[in-house]
């Protein structure tokens, strides 16, 4: 006799959840996991509304969101990257960029240009995190330098918005170079009196927070963005301490003296905006000069 006998079992299949919810209408914060439309987290510059946490943007999402609309003119895109060394580590460097260009979109980790905001023209840099972990390598060297010197003559106010993992290491000593040729370059900016914003996004570590992101007039951050050297796991390895609470974030960063302001997304056009009025002497052509002027400078030192 048969005591148990093997039922049949199907397989389930499950159910087919695309005709309900369109791909892409929703997104999920990678902060707090919580779902919101896409649609509405675009329109909020991609930050969660639940927990205030700034996602990425692209370089283009960033042109677009500071520069007058159709005001961005691309320079200096002829300078194309190249394996000077012959770098072969798990795969050839020349491989490296063709498949980082291919996925980026980008040919390189940063796009530098002029611009207007708010009507001013402005010299403006974007670093391209997608490319390479938007590692500092000769041609990032080199466009951030000619933006630099395009800014010195033509007395343009320079802008930076950094996002990088720090220097290209298939590079070698060619891109730590370009710490030295870009700081260089800013103190002969800063001796014909241009100012230069630096803006420091999630993350800005490394051979770049080491040179021309940490040398602006005035250096403005996102909230929460990882900024620093050495990353807080090596740090921690080496002195062996366990490092405090919020170590190398924007807020920590702030209160130990080495960034201006830490600012939402929402208000960085304005704010960059009030301090080239501030340090061109100007007020905004629709605010009344006595009125105005105040504004500015209670502004750009309260904001
Ligand atoms: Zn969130």
């Amino acid at each position: 006799m048969v005591w148990f006998k093997k039922e049949k079992y199907t397989t389930l299949k499950p159910p087919v959840m695309k005709d309900r919810i369109p791909e892409g209408l929703w997104t999920k914060c990678e902060n707090c996991f919580n779902m919101v439309l896409t649609k509405d987290f675009e329109e909020n510059l991609k930050v969660c509304k639940k927990c205030n946490h700034h996602h990425r943007l692209s370089a283009r999402e960033r042109i677009a969101m500071l520069a007058d609309e159709g005001t961005f003119q691309e320079l200096f895109a002829h300078i194309k990257p190249t394996d000077p060394l012959g770098f072969v580590d798990s795969k050839p460097y020349s491989e490296r960029l063709k498949s980082a260009q291919k996925s980026s979109g980008y040919d390189e980790a940063v796009i530098v240009g002029t611009c207007e905001m708010d009507g001013i023209p402005v010299a403006l840099g974007v670093m391209v995190f997608e490319f390479v972990g938007g590692s500092m390598g000769s041609v990032v060297g080199e466009r951030i330098t000619r933006l630099i010197e395009y800014a010195a003559d033509h007395a343009l106010p320079l802008v930076i918005i950094s996002a990088s993992g720090g220097a290209r290491m298939q590079e070698g000593i060619l891109s730590l170079m370009q710490m030295a040729k870009t700081s260089a370059a800013l103190a002969r900016l800063a001796e014909k009196k241009v100012p230069y914003i630096s803006v420091l996004t999630n993350p800005t570590t490394a051979g770049v927070m080491a040179s021309y992101a940490s040398l602006g007039d005035v250096i403005i951050a996102e909230p929460d963005a990882l900024i620093g050297f050495a990353g807080p796991r090596v740090i921690q390895q080496t002195i062996n301490q366990i490092l405090p609470k919020g170590f190398q974030k924007s807020e920590f960063v702030l209160e130990h003296g080495f960034l201006d302001k830490v600012v939402h997304r929402k208000d960085l056009k304005k704010t960059i905006v009030l301090f080239l009025y501030y340090f061109a002497g100007q007020v905004p052509k629709t605010w009344s000069s006595e009125e105005g002027s105040q504004q500015v400078i209670a502004a750009a030192a309260t904001t």
